[in-house]
């Protein structure tokens, strides 16, 4: 095969906010694609970077009281927790604010200017006196010109869901400032999309065979060829000041490139500045790779018409992108990510909480496949999918049959001839790889685990563990638990795009070089020995998704426990039949509890508020399965309840209401 030159990106995440689970997905998507090409032995150069540019930074940073270079440095700094603690391998990470980005973008506007694709005209729009800044319609508000609703943005209406221009509100104000705008004209310039030339080259472009997605294609015609109000429309690519953003250069005056046109250049400028750090040549390493974006479907419009059109008319050393890969958004039990429902999965939480991130990584590429779906995230599929596929199927085979190597055979691999289940498995590299390369990671996943079932079976079939107790046996013993592990070799390979931690753990259990997609073709032979089985990963347990799940988690309230937890606790009436000082003891009184079953002996830490003849005969609730504590005057076997604040006014012991009986379990 060939060996194939890869520039891949991932969108370039707006530098106003963290990360959330959406990057996160699609980072974990385009790096199983990477890691593949890399396994395949192919030459991947795979970039990020922050798009950091535009009116939405320039204004949140002036809330913060920063400045915007300030702002998107501690966002950038942000960033490595995220990509290290998913093991997302981009091989670099830049920012649309930087040297490479402001020369690149300002020389592509210049070869469009030349190729007589950019022309000016002047705008009128409203412009906020009091901040000094012309106003986006999300900045401006005011009553719906058709259903008179107050506080609508300036596009639509979200009572009655007309669209409107700003213009058309009735007494419009500044969302910045609340003053009253005024309609001033400036000049902006214009990128001509919808020259002729332009269109027949989109049209060209899109209709490439196995460039798009064939639902990204419909999409983007639509867009191009669109008539009368939807006829595609010429592009706005110039902001006035104050704008956080590059300037136009040549033009005399104070003007900005809008932040859509800077953020896909973005992904040259991190190509470049990485070549810079390597040592390569940023024009030739471009013309020699084949262009490839990941991209969420709510930017398709930008990647699928402008960016190319950009690329191609500026001509070499550009190039048009081979592919644009689009995904679909992930959801959380059904509902669209929303914070302030809580139903998002917050990335960093997950990490904090010790969730392994291979289990997202698995879960996630388990549900993706390459049409523009939504992909649903539910925590009950998740832990059983991760549970019974990674830890019951593709990780049991080798917990199962390691052992007798390393215990019987020094961990010696020996295989006798005419095995049919290995070739079998070897054969499967094929189909696997067609679905990686064709990004369709659920049906390459479901293909691994149909084969880790076989595996199984054939270890329940053998049955090493009866084997082992007959050294009449060994020869047989020692020839299964190769095949099994060479089974779990070749499943090892076949993860190891998703699975990059758990693989190398793998590979080191098994002793052998990192394994590549040509691996599959050999196997572990006679001779070969394995280290001692270690655990390689440990199941998802339910408590751990409340816990990622829980509103409120940063509240006083202590953390929730599920109902599991809460039936741990033994709780039990008990009658206190003895309440006796304690010499020496300042806080403690000596309670002996009839608890129905006999008696205990707890030390409660209660005189201040309790003398022993107020406690003899009542009935209190006791912790009875608490380990028992050796104290300074005795063995304490529970602790009774009672309420108490952190200022007063005392302690209050808990009891049932009357009828309860000792040895009763409160529940
Ligand atoms: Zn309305």
């Amino acid at each position: 095969m060939a060996r194939r030159k890869l520039f891949v990106t991932t969108a370039l995440p707006y530098a106003n906010g963290p990360f959330h689970i959406g990057h996160i997905m699609e980072y974990i998507q385009a790096d199983i694609w990477v890691r593949f090409q890399r396994m395949q032995g192919h030459e991947v150069h795979f970039m990020g970077a922050d798009d950091s540019h535009g009116a939405p930074i320039m204004l949140a940073a002036e809330k913060a009281g920063k400045t915007p270079e300030q702002f998107i440095a501690e966002i950038e700094k942000s960033r490595g927790p995220y990509l290290a603690g998913f093991h997302i391998s981009h091989d670099n990470w830049h920012t649309t604010h930087s040297k490479e980005n402001s020369d690149l973008s300002q020389d592509i506007y210049r070869r469009l200017k030349a190729a007589g694709l950019v022309y000016t005209k002047p705008i009128e729009q409203f412009f906020d006196p009091v901040k000094g800044m012309f106003l986006a319609d999300r900045y401006i508000k005011g009553e719906c010109p058709n259903c008179g609703a107050k506080d609508q943005y300036g596009d639509a209406c979200e009572n009655c869901s007309t669209a409107y221009a700003a213009t058309e509100l009735r007494n419009p104000y500044s969302a910045l400032s609340g003053a009253r705008p005024v309609l001033k004209s400036s000049q902006h310039h214009f990128f001509k999309l919808s020259d002729p030339k332009c269109k027949a080259f989109i049209r060209d472009w899109l209709e490439t065979p196995g460039r798009l997605q064939p639902q990204v294609v419909n999409k983007a015609k639509e867009w191009l060829e669109g008539s009368g109000d939807k006829a595609l429309a010429d592009w706005d690519i110039s902001r006035d000041p104050p704008y956080f953003g590059i300037r136009i250069p040549d033009i005399g005056e104070e003007k900005y490139l809008y932040v859509w046109l800077d953020a896909p250049i973005g992904y040259l400028a991190s190509l470049k500045n990485y070549c810079a750090k390597r040592k390569l040549d940023f024009e030739r390493l471009l013309a020699e790779c084949e262009q490839v974006h990941f991209i969420g479907k709510e930017i398709i419009y930008f990647h699928t018409l402008f960016w190319p059109a950009m690329l191609e008319f500026a001509g070499a050393p550009y190039k048009v992108p081979d592919h644009v890969y689009v995904h679909g958004f992930i959801t959380v039990s059904g509902d669209k990510m929303s914070k302030s429902r809580g139903t998002g999965i917050d990335p960093l939480r997950y990490l904090k909480l010790g969730m392994n991130p291979e289990w997202l990584r698995y879960y996630i590429a388990a549900k993706l496949n390459a049409n523009v779906e939504d992909i649903d995230f539910n925590a009950d599929d998740f832990a059983t999918r991760v549970n019974s596929d990674l830890v019951g199927k593709y990780i049991n085979i080798a917990s199962r049959c390691a052992i007798f190597l390393t215990r019987k055979f020094k961990g010696e691999i020996k295989l006798a001839p005419g095995d049919a289940l290995l070739p079998k498995f070897q054969e499967a590299s094929g189909e696997i790889g067609k679905a990686y390369e064709a990004r369709e990671f659920g049906r390459a996943l479901r293909e691994v685990m149909a084969l880790a079932d076989h595996a199984n079976q054939f270890v329940d079939q053998q049955k090493p563990w009866e084997l082992s107790k007959d050294p009449a046996n060994d020869q047989r013993l020692q020839h299964v638990c190769s095949v099994a592990i060479n089974l779990f070799r070749l499943l090892t390979i076949y993860l190891k795009p998703v699975l990059p931690a758990l693989t190398a753990q793998a590979e080191a259990f098994l002793r052998i070089a990192p394994l590549t997609w040509a691996d599959s073709e050999t196997l572990l032979e006679s001779g070969h020995t394995i280290q001692p089985y270690k655990h390689l990963m440990t199941r998802v347990e339910e408590g751990q998704l409340d816990k990622l799940f829980e509103q409120g988690a940063e509240q006083p309230v202590t953390e929730q426990i599920t109902i599991d937890d809460f039936s741990k606790l033994d709780l039990r009436v008990a009658r206190i039949v003895r309440a006796e000082q304690v010499d020496g003891a300042d806080k403690l009184v000596k309670l002996t509890l009839d608890v129905g079953s006999g008696t205990r002996t707890v030390f409660a830490g209660i005189k201040s508020d309790y003398t022993p003849d107020k406690l003899e005969g009542r009935l209190a609730v006791l912790v009875a399965n608490l380990a028992p504590r050796k104290m300074k005057f005795g063995l304490s076997e529970g602790m009774v309840l009672a309420a108490s604040g952190d200022d007063g006014p005392g302690i209050f012991l808990v009891s049932p209401d009357a009828g309860a009986r000792p040895g009763m379990r409160v529940k």
